[in-house]
Formats: C-alpha cells, sequence, structure tokens
C-alpha cells in the first residue's frame, strides 16, 4: 500500500500555534495513543492531536493550489508567501485567481505588450495573471454570445480597485477602437475613474486611496466584440466620512485636491485662502492642527490630481462652468462645517445656538442660501401642536447636539447627492455617444465588474458592515454555487462522472438579516413619526425574535458578557457569518436608516438660488418622514444579484499582506485571516469531497523513473494508468480524464515519496 492515512514518524507537518506566525514546521518525531502526535520543530518539541496538523510537502510552491501535493491552509499560505517573495503575485486556485498585493510596481507585468501575450491564450499556459481571466471572458463574450461578471473581492487595502484597473486596461486593449465611437467610450471609462476617485476615495489608515464606495462598472459589447457602451453603479458611499473621520484619515479626496490645486483668485472667491483656523470637514474634530495637518506629504499628489480630475471631467462633459459649479458647493460644505463649532447656553431653555456670523454668511453665500434661514433651520426645529380643532406650527430651539445633528445632515445630504450626480452624468455621456451611434437593433451582451467591500469585521462594527457583509453572505453564497459549476463542467468536460457535493447554505443567516432590516424600518418609522422608539428597543426586539426562532437562534445573539466587559445592554447583537462571527453595536441605526434629510433643512435646499443645490433637493415628492436606506440597499443588492446571475462570474480575491502597506512584507496571520474569510478554504473542503489534485498528463512524466524504460513507449495516458495500477494506487483514488489526472488527497505524496525513494 502506498500510504496510511494516519500520521507516521518522521513525517513533514505544520503544527498551529499562538505566536506569529499561524503555523510552525516540524516532523512527527513519536506518536503517542488517541492520536496524540510529538513534534519536533525547529525550536521546540511540541505536542499535538492529530486533527490540528495539516500535512506539509518541502519546497512544494505552484501556480495553481490545486496542483500542491497537499492542500490545506498551510500550504496554500505558504504557497502565497513564497510566490509574493518572488514577485508572483497572482496564484490560481482551480478557476479563481488570487491575488497578493505587493504594494510596489513589478517591472514589465503590465502594458499593451503583456496584454499581446495573453491574447487567445488559454488559461494555465502562461502565469496567472488578470489578463488571462479577463481574456477568458472576453473569449467566451464573443464566442458563446454569454454575459461576463468579475467579482473582485477582498479587504480595504488588497488591491480591489487596481485589480479592477488592470482588467479594464486589458479589455480596453482587446476590444479595439476601429471606430471613432468606441474609441470615446473608451476615453470615457478611462476618465471616469480619477472622478470616481476624488468624490468617493479618501485616505484611510489601511489605504491611502481607500474606495469608500461599492461599484459595478458595465462594459457592453456587440457581436464582434467592439464595445458599445459603459456604465457604472455605486452602492453605500460613506457619507458619515464628509462630517467625522479619525484624526489620521481624511475626508474625500476632491477638497484637498481643490484647496492644492484651484487658482488663486478662486481660492480668494471661495474664501478658501489659507486659514490659521481649524477647518473641521478636512480635519478630523478631535485632531489639534491646523491646515498643515492635511497638506501633509499629500499635497503635491493633490495638485496634481486636481489637474487630472478637471482634465477628466472636460471628458465627460463638464464646463468650465460646471466645475466651477461643483467646487463652488465644495467650498459651501467646507464653510458649513466650520459651523460645527457653535455653543449654546444648555441651562436657558429659550437660548438658542451660537453661530460665526461670518462663517455663516460665507456658507449660506456659497449655496445660494439666506443666511438667516440657514441660521433658523439649523437653530431651530418646527414642532406640530395640534388642539381641539386646529393645528399650529411651533418653534422650539434646537440643544447643541440636535444642532450638530442638522449641520451634519445637510453636510452629508449635500455631498452625497452631488456624488450621485456626478455618477449620474458619467452614465449621461455613455448615453450620449449612444444617441451620437443612431439607434442599435442587435442586443449587446455585456462584462461587469463588481469591486466591492469584502467581508468586514472591525473593532466597532455597525449598520454599513452589517450591509456590506451581507452583501458578502450573497456573494459568497454565489461563490460556492458557481465555483462548483465549474467545477462540474471541468469534471464533464474530462469526462468523469459528477458527484453531487454537499453546499453550504447561506439562506438561514440571509434571513435572520433581513428580517433584522425589517424590524429596523419598523423602528426608523416610527420614530420618524415621533413616536418614542430607541435603537435600544430596536436591538432588544431584534435579539428577542431571533431567539424565538429556532432556526436563526445560533445565527443571532446578544453578545456575551464577561467580567472584563461588563454587559451592554440591548447596544448590539453578535451575528454568526460564514466567514466567521462579528459584533454589532447598534448605536444610532434608528438615524442611519432613514435617508430623509429634516424638512427644515430640506427647504433650505428646494429654495436655493444657486442652480446646482437647488437641482440637488429630493425627487421623491412623497412627504412621508421615512425612507429606509437599508430597503433601498437590499433592493440594489438583489438587482445587482439578477445581473450577475445572467453571467458567467469570475472571481478575483485579493489579499493584504500587511498592515503597513510596505512592500515585500507578508504577515501571514493576516493572510490566513483573509484565505479563510474569503472562502478560499471552503472552496478547498469542498473540493477535498471530490478529487482536489490534478495533474496535466505531461506534468506526470516526471514520475518517468518509476517504471522500466520500456513503458515510455506508451503514451502519455498508458504511462500514467501503468503507473498508478503498478503502485497499487486504490482505484477509487484517481480518475483519468482527457487532459488530466485526478487523484484523491494524498496521493500525489505517496507518488513524490516513491520518487524520492528511488
Ligand atoms: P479599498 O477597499 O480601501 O478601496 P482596495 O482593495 O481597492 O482598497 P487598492 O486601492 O486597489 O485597494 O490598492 C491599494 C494600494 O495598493 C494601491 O494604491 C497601490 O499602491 C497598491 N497596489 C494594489 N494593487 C497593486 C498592484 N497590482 N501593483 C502594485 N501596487 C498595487
Ligand atoms: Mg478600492
Amino acid at each position: 500500500m502506498l500510504q496510511s492515512k494516519e500520521f507516521q514518524v518522521d513525517d513533514l507537518v505544520y503544527v498551529p500555534c499562538e505566536g506569529k506566525a499561524p503555523f510552525l514546521r516540524g516532523r512527527v518525531q513519536a506518536l503517542r495513543e488517541d492520536e496524540v502526535l510529538v513534534v519536533q520543530t525547529e525550536h521546540a518539541t511540541i505536542t499535538a492531536a492529530s486533527t490540528e496538523l495539516r500535512r506539509c510537502f518541502d519546497g512544494d510552491v505552484c501556480q495553481d493550489n490545486t496542483s500542491l501535493v497537499y492542500l490545506n491552509d498551510a500550504t496554500i499560505l505558504q504557497n502565497l508567501k513564497a510566490r509574493h517573495q518572488a514577485d508572483d503575485i497572482y496564484t490560481y486556485t482551480a478557476s479563481v485567481l488570487l491575488a497578493v498585493n505587493p504594494y510596489h510596481d513589478i517591472e514589465g507585468l503590465y502594458g499593451p505588450e503583456q496584454c499581446a501575450r495573453y491574447r487567445g491564450k488559454h488559461i494555465g499556459a502562461l502565469p496567472p495573471h488578470p489578463y488571462a481571466i479577463a481574456d477568458a471572458a472576453y473569449r467566451a463574450l464573443v464566442r458563446e454570445h454569454r454575459n461576463q461578471g468579475f467579482i473582485i473581492s477582498g479587504e480595504s487595502g488588497a488591491g480591489k480597485t487596481e485589480t479592477a484597473k488592470i482588467v479594464m486596461q486589458y479589455l480596453g486593449y482587446v476590444s479595439g477602437s476601429s471606430n471613432n465611437i468606441t474609441a470615446q467610450i473608451q476615453q470615457r471609462i478611462l476618465q471616469a475613474q480619477p472622478i470616481l476617485e476624488s468624490f468617493g476615495n479618501a485616505v484611510t489608515m489601511r489605504n491611502n486611496n481607500s474606495s469608500r464606495f461599492g461599484k459595478y462598472k458595465r462594459f457592453f459589447f456587440d457581436e464582434t466584440g467592439t464595445l458599445m457602451d459603459a456604465g457604472v453603479t455605486t452602492y453605500l458611499l460613506e457619507s458619515s466620512r464628509v462630517v467625522m473621520h479619525s484624526s489620521s484619515e481624511r475626508t474625500y479626496h476632491c477638497f484637498y485636491e481643490m484647496l492644492s490645486g484651484l487658482p488663486k483668485e478662486k481660492l480668494l472667491r471661495w474664501h478658501l485662502e489659507p486659514t490659521k483656523r481649524k477647518r473641521h470637514l478636512l480635519l478630523a474634530s478631535d485632531a489639534e492642527d491646523t491646515d498643515e495637518k492635511w497638506h501633509g506629504e499629500f499635497q503635491e499628489r493633490d495638485a496634481k490630481n486636481f489637474r487630472r480630475l478637471c482634465d477628466a471631467l472636460a471628458v465627460v462633459g463638464f464646463s468650465q462652468d460646471d466645475m466651477d459649479s461643483t467646487f463652488q458647493v465644495l467650498a459651501g460644505l467646507v464653510h458649513l462645517g466650520d459651523l460645527s463649532l457653535a455653543e449654546r447656553d444648555e441651562g436657558d431653555e429659550t437660548s438658542t445656538v451660537q453661530l460665526d456670523e461670518e462663517i455663516l454668511a460665507k456658507a449660506a453665500g456659497l449655496l445660494g442660501m439666506d443666511a438667516t434661514e440657514l441660521a433658523g433651520a439649523l437653530r431651530r426645529r418646527k414642532v406640530r401642536v395640534t388642539h381641539p380643532g386646529r393645528e399650529s406650527l411651533h418653534e422650539v430651539p434646537r440643544t447643541t447636539a440636535q444642532f450638530r445633528h442638522a449641520l451634519h445632515s445637510l453636510i452629508k445630504a449635500l455631498y452625497k447627492r452631488l456624488f450621485e450626480r456626478l455618477v449620474f452624468r458619467i452614465n449621461g455621456s455613455f448615453q450620449e455617444l449612444q444617441a451620437a451611434r443612431g439607434h442599435c437593433e442587435e442586443e449587446l451582451r455585456e462584462i461587469g465588474i463588481l469591486d466591492i467591500y469584502g467581508f468586514e469585521r472591525l473593532q466597532r462594527n455597525s449598520f454599513e458592515q452589517l450591509c456590506i457583509n451581507l452583501a458578502n453572505e450573497r456573494l459568497q453564497q454565489y461563490f460556492v454555487e458557481n465555483v462548483l459549476v465549474a467545477e462540474e463542467a471541468l469534471y464533464r468536460r474530462e469526462g468523469l462522472p459528477w458527484y453531487g457535493l454537499q453546499l453550504p447554505d447561506s439562506t438561514p443567516v440571509v434571513s435572520a438579516i433581513s428580517q433584522t432590516f425589517r424590524i429596523l424600518d419598523e423602528c426608523s418609522q416610527q420614530l420618524a413619526k415621533g413616536f418614542e422608539k430607541t435603537d435600544e428597543s430596536f436591538c432588544q426586539k431584534t435579539v428577542d425574535e431571533a431567539q424565538k426562532d429556532p432556526e436563526r437562534r445560533e445565527l443571532l445573539r446578544a453578545p456575551r458578557t464577561s467580567k472584563k466587559r461588563p454587559t451592554l445592554m440591548n447596544e448590539g447583537f453578535v451575528v454568526k457569518h460564514y466567514a466567521g462571527q462579528v459584533e454589532y453595536s447598534t448605536k444610532g441605526w434608528l438615524d442611519k436608516n432613514n435617508d430623509r434629510l429634516l424638512p427644515e433643512c430640506e427647504e433650505l435646499i428646494c429654495d436655493s438660488t444657486f442652480e446646482l443645490v437647488a437641482s440637488l433637493k429630493d425627487d421623491d415628492q412623497g412627504k412621508a418622514p421615512f425612507r429606509s436606506i437599508s430597503k433601498k440597499y437590499c433592493t440594489d443588492l438583489e438587482h445587482l444579484l439578477q445581473t450577475l446571475s445572467t453571467c458567467q462570474l469570475h472571481y478575483i480575491r485579493c489579499f493584504k499582506p500587511n498592515d503597513f502597506q510596505q512592500a515585500a512584507v507578508f504577515d501571514e496571520q493576516l493572510v490566513l485571516d483573509q484565505i479563510v474569510q474569503c472562502g478560499t478554504v471552503e472552496l478547498v473542503k469542498i473540493m477535498h469531497d471530490g478529487y482536489p489534485n490534478r495533474c496535466r498528463f505531461q506534468e506526470m512524466l516526471r514520475f518517468r523513473d518509476l517504471l522500466p524504460e520500456s513503458f515510455q513507449r506508451y503514451g502519455t495516458r498508458t504511462f500514467i494508468e501503468a503507473l498508478l495500477l503498478a503502485y497499487n494506487v486504490p482505484k477509487e483514488d484517481w480518475a483519468l480524464g482527457t487532459s488530466r489526472l485526478f487523484l484523491r488527497a494524498g496521493q500525489l505524496k505517496a507518488l513524490e515519496d516513491l520518487r524520492s525513494a528511488g
């Protein structure tokens, strides 16, 4: 027999450990009873249960993880590490491309020459690359007329946006610019990127160019594969960043770019000349620094990017006036932000918040608002009082907290709507070209690229994280299903029988989250109508309802409390996601879930004499005081999934190698966590039920010396069969396809052992 299922003395293994690295490599030194083994590592002797050990094969580095002799989390991790060190940042796992962020430019990896190299080649013929996947997708689109979708995921800083650009580069290269309009579409696609980045990206602790919104870009092609149209849909811009961010981060790039790049006379016109006073919107409210802080290391880049932004806006059809209007609104927001320092005498019920008149006048002037009305809306709220037979409207002063809330909502709403307007205009610029081309009879096929936040488990998780993780939960289900479909197709192509595999099911957790959003909507709605509803009562109801349901009880529960962590009643809950448990804090959710601006603030926008601001008013004329953000998000998400369901999907999982945005540093624990969270381990487990190792026939010739020379006269296929029979590999442990040998876990190692023994 070739192998024993158990470990033997001298086997090379990985032992999980608590230290810096998640695994230590060692050799089994002795076997004890009850499956306990003694492992000798470089520095220590460790005892471990056999179930904890991972098998290891010395020096195993492959382009595709499924060619690893042993396939487990530890070997995948080591493979990625070895490849990352050699600047081979891409690795396949069956049909999925894994990309480890190199944090430096790798020479000769991208560009037209490389595009040409990958064009028309089969996946696997050249080193793994996004170009290879993009090429396969494009060819399938042209040949089979099937829609194609790329799902690019990973945590902040992992390289999703850069990878999406690399895929777009290839599509641009291959889809030709034979006619003028196609060239213009390509030009606009290219220029939409800096606009979205200026307005939707920011410096964060994890990424100097972090996208604070999700996006799905679509490219439409005719039958011959010529690019005909494009469009972009965005999801959940983090609008709170425009009023608040931590002290080592920044708000959106556009503000700093404008301040660094505008000509002097415009800076003066919009009162943006350098000041000794602190600018609240640009600096974190808790930071003490003045202007230098946000300028800092980024000033040069900001100024350069401002020119890039203006050029890009011009390409998608912004006139100089349009641009000026946009920057004027941004300037108005900067001044509005400076109002947040206001105070009021809290002891006195009738006093109102004291505002700096000069700043107020600047903000109001730039936004086309009347200064008195602006101050009024921010300082006082209108309360409807019903008397028998009549109603009257009273004005009640806002507390400082209420004032700040009103001010922040106004800034956030204006920014969010400005962002949406930009997206709308970008899309409009594609439609314009469509119209110029004239009527198009034929049905177009599309390639979509989804660049969306991966699974998040932060120190503190809120409403946004639940939305993000819901998307990931849904996408993960798609992933597993799709990869299985790809597996099935491979088996079929190779002529092997397909045994349906057991799938994990995300339906229960998705339904637990939907239920949470339903309760949230109910509570937000009641609060907006003036009923007594709090974040706590929402939280309590959510947990209670989940606990009543045997299906959901395990998936959503109250956080456990400990001595170190005293009870926080009704301030959060824990959800068990596919990628692990996440504790959410429910503070502020009722407000976060409401898309409606306070009526006093909405009026300010409606009444603005500045055309751009007035056009940003809430178009939905309904007077309901509540409009659900979670519902809109879920609808958008379903819509996205609907679109994706028409596509053949391609997955790119991006990994962040360290927390310092540094080249050549590979933090094993950090990457391992991501391997688990992106579902790669789950995928491997699923594959384990089938034949996890696949070797192309040619690769098997390395075992040539295991058979007498006379066997080499036969074809590779016969040679392989003879080899397996000669060494008694059980029949159920291998299968021969048309181009590959499929092996069950362990058998490839057994052959390797024979080779090295021979
Ligand atoms: P977020 O979720 O915060 O938007 P992200 O996954 O989109 O993060 P990117 O902005 O794409 O991350 O990448 C972060 C940085 O990593 C880039 O600004 C770039 O410096 C570097 N980077 C990413 N991919 C590559 C690459 N293929 N080659 C060189 N550098 C890269
Ligand atoms: Mg990004």
